[in-house]
């Protein structure tokens, strides 16, 4: 697994299989974030990982895709922590329905072991720690992107794909709605991150320079 560190409280853990699968870990004041758990066998290597940078307080899921969410089993083998996923993600996650576009349901984890990311009385999604959650749906109804203000990053999970520098569409035969998708990519017209940091392909930066282009030529 590669450990490469993108700013001063943000390192993204990378190995491959198939196509590049990543996790992050996060510093906060309080302890140490896990987002994202990739496959299965990459669950304890992360938590490894994130043990050497401080005391784990929680696991925070950009959505529910296996790539995503392999790992929070073995994690939980080893370490009681919770683990946060939007609600909407939920129904997929425990196997009640299929993810939209799949013909299959997959029980992905046994009920009771997902929560809610918190919202305030308006619904929007709670601020934790130095990290701001926001709801991007359509690769996933739930998917949701963690914006970290103090070091101007975009954990984006699967909300793009990138090619030679360049954002491109998340991967087609895993997404549930492109043209939602295409239009929750303009989170980064807002938050003009440094860094999108990306689940399956390389960084972008200063994605905000060509957001416009984007949404354009994938509309
Ligand atoms: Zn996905
Ligand atoms: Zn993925």
């Amino acid at each position: 697994m590669k450990v490469r560190k993108l700013s001063p409280h943000i390192t993204k853990l990378e190995t491959w299989a198939i196509f590049k699968m990543s996790a992050w870990l996060v510093q906060c004041h309080d302890g140490v974030y896990i987002i994202d758990s990739g496959m299965a066998h990459m669950g304890k290597r992360i938590l490894q990982e994130a043990e050497k940078l401080g005391e784990v307080k929680a696991i925070l899921l950009t959505h529910g895709h296996s790539d995503h969410i392999g790992g929070v089993q073995p994690i939980l083998a080893q370490k009681d922590i919770p683990v946060y996923a939007h609600s909407l993600e939920h129904v997929y996650i425990e196997g009640k329905e299929p993810f939209p576009g799949r013909k299959a349901r997959e029980k992905l984890l046994p009920e009771g072991i997902i929560q809610p990311l918190p919202t305030d009385e308006q619904g929007h999604l709670s601020v934790i720690q130095d990290l701001v959650p926001y709801h991007t749906p359509g690769h996933s109804p739930g998917h949701v992107v963690y914006y970290h203000t103090k070091d101007n990053v975009l954990i984006s999970g699967d909300l793009f794909t990138s090619k030679r520098g360049r954002l491109q569409k998340p991967m087609k035969m895993f997404t549930a709605n492109m043209a939602e998708a295409v239009r929750s990519g303009s989170i980064v017209r807002e938050l003009k991150p440094a860094l999108v940091s990306i689940a399956h392909s390389h960084d972008v930066a200063d994605a905000h320079m060509q957001i416009d282009h984007y949404i354009q030529a994938n509309a």
